[in-house]
């Protein structure tokens, strides 16, 4: 739509192409909004928007996406989640153990997120295991956690729906709904994700091509939900020396694609955590929007990911660094 466009001739088109059967997806733009369209089978008409008041040009997208492309959106989204934001020129950092453990272990390590100034806090509720004999999560009961720490220390929580009935408790007691790799083609609970309030952290299928990973999110922007944030995590390789292997080259071939914001995880990416901050500082370097970090306040103990997470001071100075380090990439790109 032009820049002129009222919220009138903005209604006229979404009427429109609702009456030929058809999906609009408004996006509000700092100048200008968008209005996507889905559900066309194959290309539609786009002359007969051509006359309307406001409309000031119609694009065929011809990729297998839409939503997410930059051709609808030339702007970059910018999460906002309360007062906090991802995609914006805050630098996001979601740190927390790997699963809500107990009370004691949970608050040890909010404590240091907080200090570090995050403003996320991540932590399972539920554990998608590899194994059925390992630790599977504290399930509802960590719920009581979460609460109490997002009033004491007013982190916002970030946690992992496994299965659709998850979201609504995400939706209840949460901030962000993650979707882990596991389910990265999870379309059921994609389409779910995609109909919550709640914006979506999309963590990359550990087999994924890119084009894989942008279609699950278009999975979840095609259900009305456009708070997608992409986090790279790694993918299965040849390479024994590393769990997965981080392909930070996705930060800029996404952002040549899409308008959506994407944050790098160099833990799970790396598994080891010796590896964690130099593969941090890379990710920020490298353009990322933000990082998600395992933090235990004793790794050794941790139930789930224990070689992965960092110490509360090894945490600490990768905060310290990453926010150099983005302070110099924001200023010269
Ligand atoms: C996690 O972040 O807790 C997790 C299970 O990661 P992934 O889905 O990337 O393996
Ligand atoms: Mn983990």
């Amino acid at each position: 739509m032009k820049p002129s466009a009222t919220a009138r001739d903005i209604d006229a088109v979404l009427k429109i192409i609702e009456t030929i059967g058809l999906r609009p997806h408004a996006m509000p733009g700092a100048t200008r909004t968008a209005i996507g369209i889905t559900g066309n089978q194959g290309p539609i008409d786009g002359r007969r928007f051509e006359n309307l008041p406001g409309v000031a040009e119609v694009i065929r997208v011809t990729k297998p996406y839409k939503l997410i492309t930059l051709d609808l959106r030339p702007e970059k989204t910018i999460v906002q989640i309360d007062d906090a934001t991802i995609g914006g020129s805050e630098f996001a950092i979601i740190a927390g153990p790997c699963a809500i453990e107990s009370r004691e272990q949970a608050f040890a390590v909010a404590e240091a997120v907080k200090l570090s100034g995050a403003r996320f806090f991540r932590g399972c509720v539920w554990k998608p295991r590899t194994s059925p004999y390992t630790f599977q999560g504290l399930g509802e009961k960590a719920w009581e956690i979460m609460t109490a720490i997002r009033n004491e220390f007013g982190l916002k929580i970030v946690t992992e729906a496994v299965e659709e009935s998850h979201v609504h408790l995400i939706e209840k007691y949460g901030d962000v709904i993650q979707i882990g790799a596991r389910n990265m083609q999870n379309f059921s609970l994609l389409k779910r994700a995609g109909r919550s309030r709640l914006p979506v952290l999309l963590k990359r299928g550990m087999a994924a091509t890119l084009e894989e990973w942008l279609l699950a999110a278009e999975y979840i922007m095609a259900e009305g939900n456009y708070n997608v944030i992409l986090c790279e995590r790694g993918v299965r390789t040849f390479a024994q020396h590393t769990r997965n292997t981080l392909d930070l080259a996705s930060v800029p071939a996404i952002r040549r694609i899409s308008h959506l914001p994407v944050i790098v995880d160099p833990s799970h990416g790396t598994g080891t955590a010796y590896m964690v901050t130099p593969l941090a500082r890379a990710g920020t370097a490298v353009g990322a929007d933000g990082l998600m970090i395992e933090v235990h306040n004793q790794p050794e103990l941790a139930l789930s990911d224990s070689a992965q997470a960092l110490t509360l001071s090894q945490y600490a100075q990768l905060i310290e660094e990453v926010h150099a380090i983005h302070q110099l990439t924001a200023s010269v790109s």
